[in-house]
């Protein structure tokens, strides 16, 4: 197995694409064909951590922050930064990050936190990104029917809501003449000929379109695959940063502070806002969501989970009337390793996936 084949899998999943253009993603240190073995995930490579992955034989370093966010003009040991570039390239480690584009995702940080805190009617807080959905027309011989609509499958076509594979066949006749240079499949050179095909169409994911007629084309016979690409008006999956849900039951504030407390495994937490009020309507932003203070609620949430809270932001919301957890930058986004963890434990199950042992929170409570 070779890293390109890891991101490949783990991208599916998170896509690059989903970022902020500030952002820096993807792989930051290493060569992705080098051979993966064994996996290290943190929130955070610090030295402590890249010490850990040498002394344990690790291949590859996922982590959330980008490993490399400014621009370096030297990398040599005299700085700490250039001495952890120098000591993975030493050790053949890459290293490979997955930030906001992590957070926007399905599935990422912050439906994590959704998950755990069993949040219903789920909405993206702020959306940056509709995807745009295609449907895809292939004509092929009603021999190889079954293997089209798999190769489409396979490449995420067929979802609408809650169905998966779907797709819809008619019966009909192909015409074609094979031209001198062609090698036909079926019929000969110069002749007219005419086969029973079918006509297969699916929807499909902007973001699945070229790995679909790329599959499409491998399971098909034919020496050129007739296809055709139609772009619909159709509304695609929004894709944005934090979420918005509701509880199943209206619990007082300090109830559901003590549930994030439990659900990121955080010994502490600060709140604003009235403890013994009820809450019902959660907004959530891991890392530092203070910006997204009006926004939370201007969309009716309650209360906004998330880290990094200053002074004049916490009294902005309860000027406001929004109550705030702020449950940290480490405390809201260390749950990662686990996510990541858990992905690949699933997709890979020759390479060894380990959370990094390393203690990588900055702060101390005393
Ligand atoms: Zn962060």
């Amino acid at each position: 197995m070779y890293i390109k084949d890891i991101i490949k899998i783990f991208e599916n999943k998170y896509p690059k694409s989903l970022s902020y253009n500030w952002d820096n993603v993807g792989l930051i240190v290493g060569d992705e064909m080098s051979k993966v073995t064994k996996i290290l995930v943190t929130l955070e490579a610090t030295q402590a951590v890249i010490d850990e992955a040498v002394e344990k034989n690790v291949n590859l370093i996922i982590t959330h922050h980008p490993f490399i966010f400014k621009g370096l003009k030297k990398i040599n040991t005299s700085t700490t930064k250039g001495n952890d570039i120098y000591k993975l390239i030493k050790n053949n480690i890459s290293l490979y990050s997955a930030h906001t584009n992590f957070d926007i995702a399905y599935d990422g940080l912050n439906d994590e936190i959704v998950k755990r805190l069993d949040l219903r009617d789920v909405l993206v807080l702020d959306t940056t990104y509709n995807q745009k959905l295609y449907k895809i027309s292939v004509y092929a011989p009603l021999s190889h029917q079954e293997c089209i609509r798999k190769a489409m499958v396979d490449m995420g076509c067929g979802n609408i809501g809650n169905y998966s594979d779907c797709s819809f066949t008619f019966n009909g006749l192909g015409r074609f003449k094979p031209l001198n240079k062609s090698n036909p499949y079926i019929g000969v050179k110069n002749e007219i000929e005419t086969v029973e095909e079918v006509k297969i169409e699916s929807i499909c994911e902007e973001s699945n379109l070229s790995d679909a007629i790329n599959n499409i084309i491998k399971a098909h016979p034919y020496e050129e695959v007739a296809y055709d690409i139609y772009e619909l008006k159709n509304v695609g999956k929004q894709y944005g940063l934090g979420r918005i849900g509701n509880l199943e039951n209206n619990i007082k504030f300090k109830e559901l502070a003590e549930c994030v407390k439990e659900s990121l495994n955080i010994k502490d937490l600060k709140v604003t806002g009235n403890l013994e009020e009820y809450v019902n309507k959660i907004a959530i932003v891991s890392g530092s969501g203070s910006e997204f203070i009006n926004k939370a609620h201007n969309m009716g949430a309650d209360v906004l989970i998330t880290g990094d809270v200053k002074y004049h932001d916490a009294q902005n919301a309860l000027e406001l009337g929004i109550k705030l957890i702020d449950a940290g930058h480490f405390g809201s986004e260390n749950i990662f390793s686990d996510i990541v963890v858990q992905y690949l434990q699933n997709k890979f199950e020759n390479i060894e996936i380990l959370k990094s042992k390393s203690n990588i929170n900055p702060f101390i409570t005393i």
